[in-house]
């Protein structure tokens, strides 16, 4: 019998443990450029004034606080589905796979959540266990499917060495892959590069999915941030359901959460979907959702999912409400990006690919002794891999940030 004093210590989070030391820190002008969450610009977490609205009216009505299904309630499934694979009406291939039941979706504990169901769904139905998954990508990622018992293995996305995608080689080593396959796509605001494949380029990988026959699973965890409208930002939904429609491919699911664009993180709230090739198959396939649930945790949380149902169901002013906070947010995000940029010195070193990336990160390609002579020097806390949270730049620090960087990089 092993003694509980023989586990070994395990390593902290990475990106967890980076805001452990923050708030250790006592220099008055220490930054967070950890953790993936919104600040505006006093540096402060927000509400979204019409998540709070939403609260508001659930306060005043609500009655009882009974389990939901253990896939949610067909409200909430029906509002993501026809937010995201219908573009709210405006996607007919989207539209007839909702019709024809092609689409069967689960809310799940937030992305996270949706992303290990979806494994372990994987690894119980799908006889491939190897994911394909960029390099790099959330480290989370790697966890989530090893975890579940998949095996991932990274396929060429980003050169670091030259601050850019990696395109020649992201396709030479899709190609080299044996056929069937799972391959993680990101669905915008790549983390964590922010450096996202043009309209074009998902067209040339997705000729190469088709031909390997690779199942695609979507992760689209930044939603709306990428031009800071959620109806925008899904040109690769859009286009993966074209394909559905056409015949030339048969699945696929899509991993989301209302974490990053509603401002819902702690909420835990976000969904699985799986389109399938028919009526039949979608309910076999929300039979086995259900029984794979039911054990883990039995049914997902409900305050966030009735949150979105309200903002959803309010078409005249709460869900306009929440696009126009939402677009405000991404372009402080962008102001925040230029600000840094502008002053950063740049006779000896290139920052244009700043410029070029989305999202809620700037992939500024410094070095881990850089980084961390950024902590140990000046009190910006980032990860090693050079990877900053831009929400925890705000006017008050954008200078003493980009001369920090200045004087490592110099
Ligand atoms: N996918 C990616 C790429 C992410 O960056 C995140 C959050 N950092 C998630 C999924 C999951 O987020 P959550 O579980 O908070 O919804």
């Amino acid at each position: 019998l092993q003694k509980w004093s023989d586990i070994p210590l395990a390593p902290p989070d990475k990106i967890l443990g980076i805001s452990e030391a923050y708030v250790k820190d006592t220099n008055t002008k220490k930054i967070n450029l950890g953790v993936g969450a919104y600040r505006d610009n006093d540096g402060k977490p927000i509400i979204f004034p019409s998540v709070k609205k939403a609260e508001e009216i659930l306060l005043a009505k609500e009655v009882e606080k009974e389990y939901t299904g253990i896939t949610g309630n067909k409200n909430f499934q029906n509002i993501v589905k026809n937010f995201i694979f219908n573009n709210s009406n405006k996607d007919a291939n989207g539209a007839k796979l909702i019709e024809a039941n092609r689409i069967v979706t689960s809310q799940t504990i937030s992305g996270t959540g949706s992303l290990r169901v979806i494994a372990d769904f994987l690894n119980r139905f799908y006889t491939n266990k190897k994911i394909l998954v960029p390099k790099p990508t959330w480290a989370n990622h790697v966890a989530v499917f090893k975890d579940a018992g998949l095996a991932p293995e990274f396929y060429a996305y980003y050169e670091t060495s030259k601050n850019d995608l990696d395109f020649d080689n992201l396709k030479q080593s899709l190609q080299s892959q044996d056929e069937g396959s799972i391959i993680l796509l990101h669905a915008c605001c790549h983390n964590p590069t922010g450096m996202d494949l043009t309209a074009q380029q998902w067209d040339e990988v997705l000729e190469i999915i088709k031909s390997k026959k690779f199942f695609p699973l979507v992760d689209m965890a930044y939603q709306g941030f990428a031009s800071g409208d959620p109806f925008k930002d899904i040109g690769l939904i859009r286009r993966l359901n074209e394909l559905v429609a056409n015949d030339e491919l048969k699945s696929y699911a899509l991993c989301q959460s209302f974490a990053k664009n509603m401002g819902l993180y702690g909420e835990r709230t976000g969904s699985i979907s799986i389109v399938t090739e028919s009526s039949d198959a979608s309910k076999a396939i929300e039979s086995q959702l259900k029984k794979l649930i039911r054990p883990i945790y039995s049914s997902p949380p409900i305050h966030g999912s009735k949150i979105v149902e309200t903002i959803f169901n309010d078409e005249n002013s709460l869900l306009p409400e929440w696009l126009s906070e939402l677009d405000a947010v991404v372009s402080r995000l962008n102001t925040v990006r230029s600000k840094l940029y502008e002053n950063l010195d740049k006779t000896n070193y290139n920052w244009d690919h700043l410029l070029k990336q989305r999202g809620m990160f700037v992939y500024t390609g410094l070095s881990a002794e850089q980084v961390i002579r950024l902590r140990n020097e000046f009190s910006v806390y980032a990860t090693e891999d050079g990877r900053f949270s831009i929400s925890g730049i705000n006017d008050k620090n954008v200078e003493y940030l980009a001369d920090a960087i200045n004087q490592v990089v110099k």
